[in-house]
């Protein structure tokens, strides 16, 4: 299995090659595909499995496919995905750069912990895909600095993390402002009850993918 046989875009195999990826990982070979037929996806999978690459591939795949001519200060937000820390956030914001780096699409992370300045700066300049941390995101959120009606994909990493930082509260508020319409993707190293519990509140007849 090559990423050739994935069909990914000319863009993105180039950037996939400067990365010197030569072949996907077993969770990016089993999610990549149903998540560019846009499934919903129930992914069991740990750190170091490959696990981001196998969700922000397809996400910039299919937001470059759809994309318009867009200018500064017209982006709207399309992906959002939550990760428990700012460490996760900050290394799928590079996992972003690096294989969406031909695509033209944009992303930022948000995080806690830090002034919000820069972050509403690039969130002021429009960007295509949003990484955050819920409080911080919460906190944008109420200031009018992040708007989320315009999400066509939602991805919520380490789940069972998340749960564990007592972030649930915080994801439900998220989710009660994201569109009803929209593809979810759900990914927890375990699948404990209460994890299961909260992916069917989100998921909708999903593939699921364990590794
Ligand atoms: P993750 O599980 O997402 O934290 O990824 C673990 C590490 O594997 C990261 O350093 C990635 O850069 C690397 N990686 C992800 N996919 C591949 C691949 N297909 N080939 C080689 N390295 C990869």
């Amino acid at each position: 299995m090559t990423f050739e046989n994935l069909n990914l875009i000319e863009p993105i195999l180039k950037a996939l090659k400067t990365e010197g990826y030569t072949k996907p990982t077993p969770i990016q070979e089993k999610s990549i595909p149903l998540i560019l037929q846009k499934r919903d996806l129930l992914g069991c999978a740990q750190t170091g499995t490959g696990k981001t690459a196998a969700f922000s591939i397809p996400i910039l795949q299919l937001l470059s496919e759809n994309k318009g001519q867009q200018g500064r200060g017209t982006r709207k937000i399309k992906a959002l995905i939550l990760t428990p820390t700012r460490e996760l956030a900050l290394q799928i914001g590079d996992s972003l750069a690096a294989y969406g780096k031909h695509t033209g699409l944009k992303h930022t992370v948000i995080f806690g912990g830090v002034s919000q300045h820069a972050q509403t700066q690039a969130l002021r300049e429009g960007i295509d895909i949003l990484v955050a941390t819920p409080g911080r995101l919460l906190d944008l959120m109420a200031q009018k600095y992040v708007h989320l009606d315009q999400i066509e994909m939602f991805v919520l990493d380490e789940a069972d993390r998340m749960l564990d930082m007592g972030f649930v509260h915080d994801v439900k508020k998220v989710l009660n402002v994201l569109p009803e319409k929209k593809q979810s993707l759900f990914f927890s190293a375990t699948m404990a009850p209460e994890i299961l519990k909260l992916a069917n509140t989100i998921l909708v007849n999903p593939a699921q993918v364990e590794v």
